[in-house]
């Protein structure tokens, strides 16, 4: 992915894409001292660009950094990396991490720094979005609120969620169910899920994993099209009385389930409906977007 045409933003300013590098002894590449955001263009606006900045902020702050750059400043560092990619349509990674001052597992002293990369990418799940997806179970759970800081997008706990998706892949699997530490239903490695039983939408809350900017979007949609949605914990069990599965991400948008483990489901009317309305939201103005779904 390193060796391709076009522009980066690091640290304040573009530089081309194959020089964006940072040294093998950063601290966080050793201790991931990093957190990041996954955005998405649409018509040349980033989809709620500051509800992304400020959560990368506010990740940084779980980790005991701040981030050297204003709210104001990251939003439009976004804007540029895209358009100097020639982008209107794509996907937005900023990343922060801890630099190579010192490489202790001390933070102490450590430089922070900010990059910015954006490149084109299509569907996460492809055709499979409206069909459903296959997705496995993973062996790894999500951890408590007291042993990481689970609502920060923090690059430590993508190890977990990375190997769950490997191994569903390999498997044959387009992504993997994960529990948390309770044995609760949690999310993908990637997105939030949400199930409709007995016509209502029901999803976890979200107390040990990313309370996602998508699955805000669709709890405002669902209740705009007057369904009831419920957040409670959910069991594995509760995928029994499922008929329909789906999950909602930036890079997932909303994606029909077809499968996980043993139940199956049959993508239908509350999916697609849902699906349409966000495809809809998402090429709205940033001020349209802010009135529907606040
Ligand atoms: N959970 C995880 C683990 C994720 O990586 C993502 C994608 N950022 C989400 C949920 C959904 O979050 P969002 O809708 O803000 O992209």
């Amino acid at each position: 992915f390193d060796d391709r045409d076009g522009w980066i933003w690091l640290d304040g300013s573009l530089v081309p894409w194959r020089d964006a590098r940072l040294h093998v002894l950063s601290h966080g590449l050793h201790y991931a001292s990093a957190v990041f955001e996954g955005e998405r263009a649409y018509n040349g606006n980033i989809f709620r660009l500051r509800d992304h900045t400020n959560r990368l902020i506010g990740s940084g702050r779980w980790l005991a950094f701040e981030i050297p750059f204003t709210a104001a400043q990251i939003d439009a560092a976004c804007a540029e990396v895209l358009a100097a990619n020639g982008l209107t349509d794509g996907y937005v990674r900023p990343i922060a991490w801890r630099g190579s001052e010192q490489l202790a597992v001390s933070a102490t002293g450590t430089s922070i720094h900010l990059a910015i990369g954006a490149w084109p990418w299509p569907s996460y799940f492809g055709a499979e979005r409206m069909q459903g997806i296959r997705v496995g179970q993973a062996d790894w759970r999500r951890p408590p609120p007291e042993s990481a800081p689970v609502h920060a997008k923090a690059a430590g706990l993508y190890m977990i969620g990375s190997l769950a998706k490997l191994k569903a892949e390999q498997e044959g699997y387009a992504d993997a169910l994960m529990l948390d530490w309770r044995g609760r239903v949690a999310e993908t490695t990637g997105a939030n899920i949400f199930l409709v039983i007995d016509g209502e939408l029901h999803t976890p809350v979200p107390d040990c994993f990313l309370d996602g900017i998508t699955r805000r979007s669709v709890i405002s949609l669902a209740r705009r099209e007057r369904m009831a949605v419920v957040e409670r914990p959910i069991e594995p069990a509760d995928l029994e009385k499922a008929t329909e599965v789906f999950l909602a991400g930036t890079a997932a948008e909303v994606t029909a389930v077809r499968e996980i483990g043993p139940h199956r489901f049959t993508p239908g009317r509350i999916t697609e409906t849902l699906m349409k309305a966000y495809d809809h939201l998402v090429l709205q103005a940033p001020e349209e977007v802010a009135r529907i779904v606040g």
